[in-house]
């Protein structure tokens, strides 16, 4: 088994959110990201006292003693493609000893084409934050533009790996009506077929600048994925 190491924040080793089924959940400590509604912006910085290094054997230890009760592994973050070489590694070594695992990535999108390409051969599917299609808007929610993020779309559609495109909504922030119908335009453009899975805004674990935002409703929500679903989307999820 190869060595590499990564910087881990932490695991759970039985989530129902983090992909299909049950899944083991690796969240890898960095994130070029500085969203303002991030709900884990201790896992932002490049370091962290919480966060240790784990080698690749000791992950795939944890994860074959609880293989019997899953579906899969989901790596997520923090971001999970800033250390894609050990991502890769964990991943292939996975796919060597518990074939039976899909192999999940959870990410912001913004990763060059060449780390996606070494990731596609050991990867099942990708879940992908949009957090708006807008550059601007991108920016001021993320401290970040979007163009590779919106590339990274296209490319694990065009190579057959996007499980879905997650929207991250926020009340009269990134939620208005043309906003929602050019991103579904946009999203139906690249796959037809796409998976969408709205997720409304919550104030919980969230730093000062993104509580001055109003939560989402129950209602909100069902609103936003009902013109999501008018607009083409045929497979829309609501949380
Ligand atoms: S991309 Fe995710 S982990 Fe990174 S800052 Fe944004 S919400 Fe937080």
């Amino acid at each position: 088994m190869r060595a590499t190491r990564g910087l881990v924040a932490d695991v759970i080793r039985f989530s129902c959110v983090d992909g299909p089924g049950n899944r083991f959940v690796v969240f890898l400590q960095g994130c070029d990201f500085d969203c303002l509604a991030c709900h884990n912006p201790q896992t932002i910085p490049a370091g962290s006292r919480a966060a240790r290094m784990w080698s690749v054997a000791e992950l795939v230890e944890q994860v074959r003693a609880a293989a019997p009760y899953l579906s899969g592994v989901t790596v997520s973050g923090g971001e999970a493609t800033r250390q894609a070489g050990f991502v890769r590694d964990f991943f292939a070594a996975l796919r060597e000893g518990e074939q039976q695992l899909t192999r999940y990535i959870d990410s912001n999108g913004d990763a060059p084409q060449t780390v996606w390409d070494s990731l596609i051969p050991v990867l099942d599917k990708a879940m992908i934050d949009l957090k708006a299609l807008d550059r601007d808007l991108h920016i001021r929610l993320t401290g970040r533009p979007n163009d590779r993020v919106l590339d990274s779309i296209r490319q694990l559609a065009g190579a057959g790996r996007l499980y879905e495109v997650r929207l991250l909504l926020v009340p009269n922030v990134n939620d208005d009506d043309s906003s929602l119908e050019k991103t579904a335009a946009w999203l139906l453009s690249v796959d037809s077929r796409v998976r969408v899975k709205v997720i409304g805004f919550r104030r919980h674990g969230v730093r000062a600048a993104g509580r001055r935002w109003a939560e989402a409703t129950p209602e909100q929500i069902a609103g936003w994925a009902g013109k999501l679903t008018a607009a083409g989307i045929r497979e829309v999820e609501a949380v």
